[in-house]
């Protein structure tokens, strides 16, 4: 599959340069598409795979959420679930406080739609979102789904803003500016790099819009910037080390940082309301992460070294807790929800 795939790009790319999105999203269509990725054994391992604590927190905010809006049924929605984890947990919290949403997963990936359906095999499955019911409030989940779909990248040179572009040169990929893009970025000095996500600011603006008109609100976490900024953050990661982002295409996961400060523009542009970001660690803070974990601990004592470190893990602001933000949308008349008052 991945030595297809880069047979495939790099005989369009000897051709016609491509953009660095239209790279990453044919590397990460094939990647997702082919295998489960998480965990010890897989590339990387994501907050809901460290400890259940981290999606029981998200059930008790959105269980929170709901009541205080007085909503009625709602649905569950996740965007990008991976194993179905973070779902399970927070379903498991949602039906303590006698919540039972309908689950809505966004997947397009055929192997992890498996895996989701082993831990919640009730859910319906959409390619994107469009196709989810319009007809009750929607409680989104998006947790390490953004920083997955594909950038843009631009480069300062010569007083202008040109595209970086990727060709097949010498038997390898090499990124390059392509000619002067129309596009006004700000200045810069020579050689700073300026990202953008179209696809994403375009999800977040059609998804807010969905929220205020249907009730309901999203939770995004991921890693990036509360700011807009400067710089290359395309990454790729494989067996939990950093590795070349343009060898082996479809082999490795690729990601950049979200730019939060354009979901929350898109968010807004969208009609409804927007909330932090935050950082993770203060969300989870917030949450109750203390109480949480002291209460498995004290249910089982054998595993209380092994909490304590998930616990640290997710927010000490040295491993998770800073890089990581937590943003939410929600529609215009509900609640400000918890942890972002
Ligand atoms: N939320 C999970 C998985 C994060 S990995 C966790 O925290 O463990 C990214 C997830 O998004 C995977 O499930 C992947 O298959 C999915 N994904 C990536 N691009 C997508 C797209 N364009 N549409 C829908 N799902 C996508």
């Amino acid at each position: 599959m991945g030595e297809a795939l880069a047979a495939h790009l790099a005989e369009r790319a000897a051709k016609q340069p491509l953009s660095v999105a239209e790279f990453m999203e044919a590397a990460n269509a094939a990647y997702y598409s082919a295998r489960d990725p998480f965990g010890a054994q897989g590339d990387f391992i994501t907050a809901p795979e460290i400890s259940q604590m981290f999606g029981e927190l998200i059930g008790l905010w959105i269980a929170d959420l709901c009541l205080r809006a007085g909503s009625g049924p709602a649905l569950y929605v996740e965007f990008g679930p991976g194993r179905g984890t973070l779902a399970a947990d927070a379903l498991r919290a949602l039906a303590a406080a006698r919540l039972a949403p309908d689950v809505h997963f966004v997947e397009t990936s055929p192997v992890l739609r498996t895996a989701q359906a082993a831990r919640v095999p009730d859910a319906t499955w959409h390619a994107d979102f469009s196709t989810l019911p319009r007809d009750r409030p929607l409680l989104v989940v998006a947790n390490e789904f953004f920083d997955a779909l594909p950038v843009r990248q631009f480069v300062r040179h010569g007083g202008g803003w040109h595209e970086l572009m990727i060709s097949w040169e010498d038997g390898r990929f090499v990124r390059r500016p392509g000619p002067a893009a129309d596009l006004s970025l700000g200045p810069a000095r020579e050689g700073a790099i300026r990202e953008m996500s179209p696809v994403s600011g375009q999800i977040t603006r059609d998804l807010a819009a969905r929220i205020a008109k249907q009730g309901g609100a999203a939770l995004v976490i991921d890693y990036g910037h509360a700011e807009p900024g400067l710089g290359d953050t395309l990454q790729a990661v494989a067996r939990h080390g950093f590795v070349d982002p343009l060898e082996a295409p479809g082999t490795r996961d690729l990601t950049a940082h979200v730019d939060f400060s354009a979901l929350r523009a898109a968010a807004k542009a969208g009609g409804a309301a927007v909330h932090g970001p935050i950082l993770q660690g203060t969300f989870l803070e917030a949450m109750g992460i203390g109480a949480r974990s002291a209460a498995l601990a004290a249910s089982a004592p054998a595993r209380a070294e092994e909490i304590a470190a998930a616990r640290e893990r997710l927010v000490a602001p040295e491993a998770m807790g800073s890089l990581f933000k937590a943003m939410a949308i929600t529609a215009p008349g509900w609640p400000v929800p918890a942890a972002f008052q």
